[in-house]
């Protein structure tokens, strides 16, 4: 390693991206869509990004489009903007692509709630269940699991397995409760959250709708059940899109992370969309993590190709296995992201 790369080796660590100026006056799209032609690159982006970055991804969707997409990509390098554990998820795919992730410490309160080590000891005290994790956890969680889940097929993929298995499910308790509640089973669930579903008020959003008598909620799943037990529709976050979409309804309240509120401004361009309220002063339920990645930071990974994301073969491959079994049942039961 030389003086240059072990200095960029620090930045990375402490920052988390390469802190190079730009200059004020390029055309960054242009610039952006140059480096993915020069170097056959993709950008692969979640809904929760800002709106600069969905415009300019390849494809923009929820946890389970990405991991497909990742699964299918000929680029030779995919940028990941969205947290960390969705870039793993895309290199335990691709193991001799390189994958960048434009800000390295944009991780996941609900990832970061399920550390391996816990989870092992919880694990080993139920030896008879299998675990399924949704796929925002590490990928030393996902090496610990039989089957990974997204939103989008964590209820099918439940009901696929006979009626009496036991099952563990992590790391989140609210999605996990909701599917016990969908499926009728009795899953032990793992006590993580995410700490953007987590915040929204009933209180207020029952307010909100009084004031706007036509308008529905729709709600991801990993909100609190006193949440989800106001929403007129409870989805994965492609889903809620897709009901906006085709429900006659003009109006909706938003109960996820507000960066899909780009997307369904752009496909229904006369509907009205409202962030639910969160149970803040703050009035802010954009995840911080998320958030972290800019247009600039996605310029300057594609040009330096760092961060890249990179993993030990062991962990991949006992990490791979899951996600597998999850992109083969999601095929089978016809399920995309
Ligand atoms: S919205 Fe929640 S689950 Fe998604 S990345 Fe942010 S903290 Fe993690």
């Amino acid at each position: 390693m030389n003086v240059q790369n072990v200095l960029e080796a620090e930045e990375l660590n402490m920052k988390g991206f390469l802190d190079v100026e730009i200059d004020p006056s390029l055309d960054l799209f242009a610039e952006i869509e140059k480096l993915k032609k020069e170097k056959n690159a993709v950008i692969l982006a979640h809904y929760y990004q800002e709106p600069d970055i969905q415009d300019i991804a390849d494809y923009v969707g929820d946890s389970l489009g990405l991991a497909q997409k990742a699964a299918a990509t000929d680029a030779d390098i995919i940028v990941f903007a969205g947290v960390h554990f969705m870039a793993e998820t895309a290199k335990i795919l691709n193991p001799n692509k390189k994958v960048l992730l434009p800000d390295l410490k944009a991780g996941c309160s609900l990832s970061d709630s399920c550390p391996p080590p816990l989870f092992k000891a919880f694990k080993d005290k139920h030896p008879d269940h299998i675990v399924i994790s949704y796929i925002n956890c590490s990928a030393g969680i996902k090496a610990l699991s039989d089957i990974i889940c997204t939103s989008s097929n964590a209820q099918a993929i439940v009901e696929s397995l006979p009626k009496d298995q036991k099952i563990i499910f992590a790391p989140d308790k609210n999605l996990g409760g909701y599917i016990n509640k969908q499926t009728g089973r009795n899953m032990l669930l793992w006590n993580g959250a995410c700490m953007v579903h987590e915040i929204f008020s009933r209180e207020k959003m029952v307010k909100l709708k009084e004031r706007h008598p036509h308008a529905k909620i729709v709600a991801h799943p990993e909100c609190e059940e006193s949440v989800l037990e106001v929403a007129d529709f409870i989805g994965s976050t492609t889903q809620i899109l897709k009901f906006t979409e085709t429900d006659p309804c003009q109006c909706f309240i938003v109960a996820t992370e507000t960066g899909i509120l780009h997307k369904m401004q752009q496909t229904n361009p006369g509907k009205t969309f409202i962030a639910a309220p969160p149970d803040n002063s703050c009035a802010c339920n954009d995840c911080p993590h998320m958030k972290r990645n800019t247009l600039e930071k996605v310029y300057i990974c594609m040009k330096y190709e760092l961060p890249e994301v990179t993993m030990v073969e062991d962990l991949r491959l006992a990490a791979k296995k899951p996600i597998q079994r999850m992109l083969d049942l999601s095929k089978e039961l016809n399920i995309g992201g």
